[in-house]
């Protein structure tokens, strides 16, 4: 078949259905789409045949091609992480202005799944210590691979929280599992790993370790970051503040909402 017939008969987007084929082909976008009357070779038909029936059943984009641009950088994704949000990008940017006026700054992420915070973090201040954790063996193992593709330079650590992290930060950041278990939005999220997404309670339970925890952690003046669910703005500025947090502000993302707190530790 052309590319143009199969493109046609995936029943996906446009878009989605050429970077299918890209993947499975190895053609550009670009010609693909130049190049409609192209005859693809019977195995990338095969291969792209069986991504496009995986599309259909809701798998998405980013596990099929393995990777996920985030912050203008590439990250490989496997099912045992979840797939980085461009939301998610606000907290680089927070943390990005709450170190600029620290010298080479120590920053702890918790729960860094495919690395993409701290990754980002160190590539774009080259200057700091990132230590990076997560409980997951499975998505360390992702997150080391990314910071070496990305050349980034990123400790990485084995601990469920801060059960396994020593020493003093600038700044704490997270973006936890934060969907209550009661959410039918994790219908949709069926194929990404649910101890990413869910405390299996009323999804402040993560955010409660992390910010009761944080005052041990950080230095004087640090900061703690977090992402958090759409609803739980006044919830979470409320655990700073109990936690003897300063400065503590809600950030809306750029859609409009409410979606990470900030605070500080003096
Ligand atoms: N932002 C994700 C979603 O609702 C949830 C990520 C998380 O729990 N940290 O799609």
């Amino acid at each position: 078949m052309t590319a143009g017939e199969l493109l046609a008969a995936s029943g996906l987007p446009g878009a989605e259905a050429r970077a299918l084929l890209a993947f499975a082909s190895g053609a550009t976008r670009e010609a693909l789409i130049a190049f409609p009357e192209r005859v693809v070779a019977p195995e990338a038909a095969a291969r792209f045949e069986a991504l496009v029936e995986r599309r259909r059943a809701g798998e998405p984009m980013a596990y099929l091609l393995g990777v996920q641009e985030f912050y203008r950088r590439p990250f490989c994704v496997t099912p045992a992480v979840l797939i980085p949000r461009p939301e998610t990008e606000l907290l680089v940017e927070l943390a990005l202005d709450a170190l600029r006026s620290i010298e080479s700054p120590r920053v702890l992420e918790l729960g860094t799944g495919s690395g993409c915070i701290a990754i980002s973090l160190a590539l774009e201040r080259p200057d700091a210590r990132v230590v990076a954790a997560d409980a997951s063996v499975e998505a360390l193992a992702i997150a080391r691979a990314n910071a070496q593709r990305l050349d980034a330079r990123v400790d990485f650590v084995a601990s469920d929280w801060y059960a396994a992290i020593a020493g003093e930060f600038d700044a704490i950041v997270a973006n936890p599992p934060y969907v209550a278990a009661s959410d039918p939005h994790l219908a949709d999220l069926r194929f990404e790993p649910l101890y990413a997404l869910t405390d299996h309670g009323d999804g402040l339970g993560c955010l409660r370790t992390i910010v009761a925890g944080a005052p041990a952690h950080l230095a004087r003046d640090g900061w703690l970051l977090v992402e958090h669910g759409y609803d739980q703005a006044a919830a979470v500025r409320a655990l700073f503040e109990r936690a003897g947090f300063d400065e503590v502000r809600t950030v809306r993302d750029a859609a409009g909402i409410e979606r990470a707190c900030t605070g500080r530790f003096v």
